[in-house]
């Protein structure tokens, strides 16, 4: 049926494609001088070579009956989709010789796509990566999210406090979608349940007098490399029902009765803008809910197309990931389905649930753990709350019978916290539901057993591991750093774009001096293209023969921003102090969004911003030392910021950050890291080996030891460096004109009892950078450290990441398709 040839991929195909959507389908004839059209005429001739490739995808998973896995997040954090699309298809040569040849330059035109912001940062942005690796392997794994109408906010700065702009993304439509209505589902909100026997006498529940709303998919191409496959993104967008209040639209309310259609429609308006700590509004567990509901409506939709009613192999064909607890709600409403709708028996139902179900936690932070109030759960989803006490009492006998009489460890491992005010502690429900539970770096899975979910690990430890995270080399080296893609490939061979370990031979290289000198050169272009966009965007020029220096991710105490800019004050006062000799001139970035409401977080970006205006204003400090803040940090800027970066800052304290993945992206781009031994870093370290790591600062359990006797003040009286640190601040050198408004920050760092002990590690973070710097002294020395780096950086590709979740957790076959690019 309407068989097509396949689309070129040839230069003269997408030439005429291209003038095809410009001129017939945008009517823009060639005296248009915006980018905006180019853009979107590019934009729809990829998007059609995509199609084509999704739609065959699509049908050999259909006839390959294979298992399935569901990826569920609440963030999915792309970027741009064009560069990457053009890459993976293995066209970017074609389509950038066919725009050259009518004078139009497609790095150029790229500029005008917006990021896809659907995430905060690094929990969104490895759903992203996952996706692609996913594609990559051939796995038949879907991503499931909501289609925000406004993404993470834009971070303006106005006289160095951060400002935020609302992100309307789709403004100007978004080729990379289709929207699917033919699959729209139907959501339930309030109301009440009722039981009533069904013609075999077994009692139903039926969730009654509900405000329902709609669900409307939109799907999004994920591109395999170069292999055929193209996997899908599901992203629900909410809708009103047609159907108007009766009683209000009859007593001639008919305004009223149409303005209900706006509180449906708020549902998937904004992202919340936090990371790493749980806003607990209402709206926020509604949009839980309605990606959980709408999400497994449709998969059961897809099941019962290719197996009607019969569930007796569902647990063997079907795997879902849940990204952190934000989607858990999933547990018990898979469990309500399969009763209410498919009208199993409870422990049939619960046999399929928890052996479907896997969870991946993200963070230890307290703040961050998601509990909601029972209450509302009795007003918004009254059935689902059911479900959970029922989950709970059933679990609760377990370990009864498991420890007879130890009340107290039931009140621990209880779902429900008792006291004033009742939560449902939501990682306890995902931990109940799931068959693995996995953490996301070695340190990190082993505090999540020894600690926050010590007892859930001696009830089952066999549902415990690890996966260590990564991020996907297509965007992040390939993508992002074509010099440096060049180099590699022109070095090495072997297919290092889908088998990173293959790095590993650029080790022979590094004490090559032509080699070197080129791997020089391209850091350099790197760092010049960094510096134009360092200066287009804070007025600041970077000299690209200093270091740079470069923290880039979001504001949180965990990261200690503070402690970088602390160290920045401290070079700025040995200049003035005139103790610049064997001083390796630095230009410091650091970037990131703060939470709208977290004060201290941007606070700390108001302190930045002050330092630098400062320091650059200081002709005495020259080109010694130059600091900015960089604006609105996001996808599209990281993919120009990690390859030019020398020093990359991960210096969370110890124990806090998972795993982090910033940190990998700047290693395949031959970055050093100055960090401590948290998240990944540990790993990052064994993999290069500690000669090419600037490590410093208190390990996790000497972190927990020194918490017992912390005494900041007298070690900012010990340390010299410090106490001139802090007379600065507190001389409010960098406020002149704003007295007192850096107090809080002074107050933290003398805090006996500051949880990120950031005086605790100040002395030897300042050696580890006193080695950074004079390591950079020596260009060749620095540079084999650089290759060294992206050598050792193949542990941390997704492509390993994704191969450990299916060989350990779902267990797919990967299918086939036919290459997209026979020719090559
Ligand atoms: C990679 C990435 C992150 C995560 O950075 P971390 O340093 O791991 O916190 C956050 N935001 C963006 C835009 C990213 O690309």
């Amino acid at each position: 049926m309407l068989a097509q040839r396949p689309l070129g991929l040839d230069a003269d195909s997408i030439g005429a494609n291209f003038r095809h959507y410009f001129a017939h389908t945008l009517g823009r004839s060639g005296e248009c001088y915006t980018t905006h059209y180019p853009y979107k005429a590019l934009a729809m001739t990829v998007r059609d070579r995509l199609m084509e490739r999704w739609i065959k995808t699509q049908k050999a998973y259909d006839e390959a009956q294979c298992k399935r896995a569901y990826y569920l997040s609440l963030e999915f954090l792309m970027g741009r989709s064009l560069g990457n699309a053009m890459l993976n298809l293995g066209i970017t040569d074609e389509v950038t010789g066919a725009l050259y040849d009518m004078g139009i330059h497609q790095e150029e035109i790229a500029e005008n796509e917006p990021d896809a912001g659907l995430g905060n940062g690094g929990l969104g942005r490895l759903a992203a990566c996952f996706l692609d690796s996913c594609a990559t392997l051939q796995l038949p794994v879907k991503g499931y999210g909501i289609r925000y109408e406004y993404g993470m906010f834009r971070q303006d700065i106005e006289d160095g406090f951060q400002v935020e702009e609302p992100d309307h993304w789709l403004r100007d439509g978004n080729p990379w979608e289709i929207e699917r209505p033919e699959y729209t589902q139907r959501i339930s909100f309030g109301g009440r349940t009722e039981f009533h026997s069904d013609q075999h006498g077994k009692l139903r529940a039926h969730w009654v007098d509900t405000h329902d709303v709609l669900a409307v998919p939109y799907d999004i191409p994920v591109p395999g490399y170069c292999n055929g496959t193209v996997n899908t993104l599901r992203l629900w967008q909410s809708a009103a029902t047609d159907e108007f209040d009766l009683d209000e639209f009859n007593a001639g309310s008919y305004t009223e009765a149409v303005g209900a259609k706006n509180s449906a429609e708020n549902i998937t308006m904004v992202l919340y803008p936090n990371d790493a700590s749980e806003s607990g509004k209402e709206l926020r567990l509604k949009q839980q809910y309605f990606l959980a509901s709408a999400s497994m409506q449709d998969i059961l939709r897809d099941w019962r197309r290719r197996h009607d009613h019969d569930f007796s192999n569902f647990a063997e064909k079907v795997c879902f990931q849940l990204n952190d607890t934000h989607p858990t709600i999933t547990v018990a409403e898979l469990m309500r389905l399969l009763m209410d709708e498919e009208g199993m028996e409870w422990d049939d139902a619960w046999q399929i649930t928890r052996s479907t179900m896997a969870y991946t936690n993200h963070t230890l932070l307290p703040e961050a753990l998601e509990r909601w109030p029972v209450r509302l759960f009795e007003q918004l989803l009254p059935r689902l709350l059911e479900i959970i006490y029922e989950i709970n009492a059933r679990f609760l006998a377990e370990v009864a019978a498991r420890w007879p009489g130890d009340t107290e460890r039931l009140r621990r491992l209880s779902i429900i916290e008792e006291g004033h005010e009742p939560q449902v502690r939501m990682a306890y429900l995902a931990i109940v539901g799931s068959f693995s539970i996995n953490g996301v770096a070695e340190l990190h899975s082993n505090l999540l057993t020894s600690g926050l979910f010590k007892d859930f690990y001696e009830l089952w430890p066999e549902k415990f591991n690890n996966k260590t995270n990564g991020v996907t080399q297509r965007r992040w080296l390939a993508h992002c750093n074509p010099g440096l893609r060049n180099l590699i490939s022109d070095t090495i061979d072997g297919d290092w774009i889908c088998h990173l370990e293959q790095l590993r031979k650029l080790e022979a290289y590094a004490h090559d001096a032509g080699f070197r000198n080129r791997w020089h050169e391209v850091k350099k272009a790197n760092k010049q293209r960094l510096a134009d966009l360092v200066e287009q965007e804070c007025d600041v020029r970077f000299n690209v023969d200093s270091m740079f220096d470069i923290q880039v991710k979001r504001i949180h105490e965990y990261k200690r921003q503070l402690l970088n800019i602390l160290h920045v004050i401290h070079l700025y006062a040995r200049i003035k102090a005139g103790e610049t000799k064997h001083m390796t001139p630095r230009c410091v970035l650091i970037g990131g969004k703060a939470a709208p409401g977290y004060l201290q977080a941007k606070l700390i970006v108001k302190l930045i911003n002050n330092v630098a205006q400062v320091v650059n204003r200081d002709a005495q400090v020259g080109d010694l030392l130059k600091v900015a803040f960089f604006p609105n940090y996001r996808v599209s800027a990281m993919e120009v910021i990690c390859p030019g970066t020398d020093l990359s800052e991960q210096i969370s304290t110890a124990g806090k950050e998972a795993s982090g993945t910033g940190n990998m992206k700047f290693m395949m781009n031959g970055a050093l890291t100055i960090g401590t031994l948290d998240g990944a870093n540990i790993e990052i370290r064994e993999e290069v080996g500690d000669d090419h790591f600037f490590l410093f600062g208190l390990t996790e359990p000497e972190v927990v030891e020194a918490r017992q006797s912390y005494d900041p003040k007298s070690i900012i009286k010990a340390d010299f460096n410090l106490s001139r640190v802090m007379d600065l601040l507190e001389k409010g050198h960098f406020n002149q004109f704003e007295p007192g408004i850096f107090d809080a920050i002074i107050r933290s760092i003398r805090d006996p009892h500051d949880p990120w002990m950031v005086a605790a590690d100040f002395a030897s973070y300042v050696e580890a950078q006193e080695r950074a710097g004079a390591a950079y002294g020596n260009r060749d020395g620095w540079t084999a450290s650089s290759i060294f780096n992206t050598a050792a950086s193949g542990k941390f590709s997704t492509d390993r990441t994704m191969q450990e979740y299916n060989e350990d957790i779902w267990k797919l076959e990967s299918v086939a398709c036919k290459d997209c690019k026979p020719e090559n």
